[in-house]
């Protein structure tokens, strides 16, 4: 199944590098026939707290079974969509599918917050405030049912427009986390100014801080970092116990990955999530991001 996907040793279709090849701008077609289609789907993968295990939240995850070429990783397709037209229309329907779901979830006693992946582009003069406003509102959610993920890459270049669009979703009470930290160009000044509740280190530091000193340091000094901020530390990528204990040892907040989960279908997320009820009653509730 989709989730097992990069375990079954099964080639993924890789569309060609070159930004205006026949084969890309075929895919880009594809890409908005499947929204028009609904046949992305979503699957969710937990945020473990690191202190007692409890569920901190979901990301939502975009997976694409294309007809004919089979699953495509968004890493694939994302970046394809972020340099046309169609990357409004994609975040559109990723947010759309994320109430949805966190409406079905939340009604049926299951609240958990769900984090929405959206593109650094979609916070310039963005309509993204605005149907978050309409969608918890028609769905009776509240504001931190929702919190969105973006790059550090909207730390750099021009702001004005981009601050505009957080301080309208800040007055929302729609929380941000910034996503990757430690690969872009970051700085403590910026991070500062910046409107954000969470702060996720990237992968490719988490992954080796067993065995690396140096990946050690700097993410111990991320996380100090995030903590003298008072925000949430969340560690990407944790596939090991081994990484888990030192993270716990560092006093890093919540931990997503592999070892607790891969990102399942909302069914099987649901499953999960529900057998550990006793954690789930609180979920990811942090009640200075909650609207005032
Ligand atoms: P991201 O937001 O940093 O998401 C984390 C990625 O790490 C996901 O890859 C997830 O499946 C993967 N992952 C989780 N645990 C582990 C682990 O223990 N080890 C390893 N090696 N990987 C782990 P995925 O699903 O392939 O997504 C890749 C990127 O594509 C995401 O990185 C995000 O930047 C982008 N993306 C995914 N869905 C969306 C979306 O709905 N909208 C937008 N704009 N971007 C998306
Ligand atoms: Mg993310
Ligand atoms: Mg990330
Ligand atoms: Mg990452």
């Amino acid at each position: 199944y989709l989730a097992k996907e990069g375990r079954t040793g099964v080639e993924l279709y890789q569309p060609d590098k070159d930004r205006n090849s026949p084969e890309r701008l075929t895919l880009l077609g594809d890409l908005r026939r499947a929204i028009d289609n609904r046949e992305l789907r979503l699957h969710y993968q937990p945020k473990v707290g690191l202190g007692g295990g409890d569920v901190q939240g979901v990301e939502a995850l975009l997976r694409w079974r294309h007809p004919v070429h089979g699953p495509i990783a968004p890493s694939d397709f994302v970046p394809l969509a972020e340099q046309s037209y169609l990357m409004r229309q994609l975040t559109a329907y990723v947010i759309e599918e994320a109430l949805e779901q966190a409406a079905a979830w939340w009604h049926t006693g299951l609240r958990v917050q769900i984090s929405v992946n959206i593109s650094a582009r979609d916070l310039l003069a963005s309509a993204l405030p605005e149907q978050l406003e309409v969608g918890l509102a028609r769905y009776g959610l509240p504001p931190a049912a929702i919190q969105l993920e973006v790059t550090e890459r909207i730390l750099t270049g021009d702001q004005a427009y981009t601050q505009e669009t957080i301080k309208a979703l800040a007055a929302l009470g729609v929380p941000l986390a910034l996503d990757d930290f430690g690969t872009g160009y970051s700085s403590l000044i910026r991070l500062q100014r910046l409107a954000v509740s969470e702060v996720k280190i990237d992968a490719s530091f988490v992954r080796r801080i067993a065995e690396s000193e140096d990946d050690y340091r700097i993410v111990r000094s991320i996380v100090d970092l995030v903590r003298s901020l008072g925000l949430r530390s969340v560690a990407e990528g944790v596939e090991s116990d081994d990484v888990a204990m030192r993270l716990v040892e560092m006093g890093c907040d919540v931990g997503q990955g592999w070892l607790f989960c891969h990102p399942m279908p909302a069914e099987e997320a649901a499953v999960w999530l529900r057998d550990r009820a006793g954690a789930s009653v609180e979920y990811g509730y942090q009640p200075e991001v909650s609207s005032s």
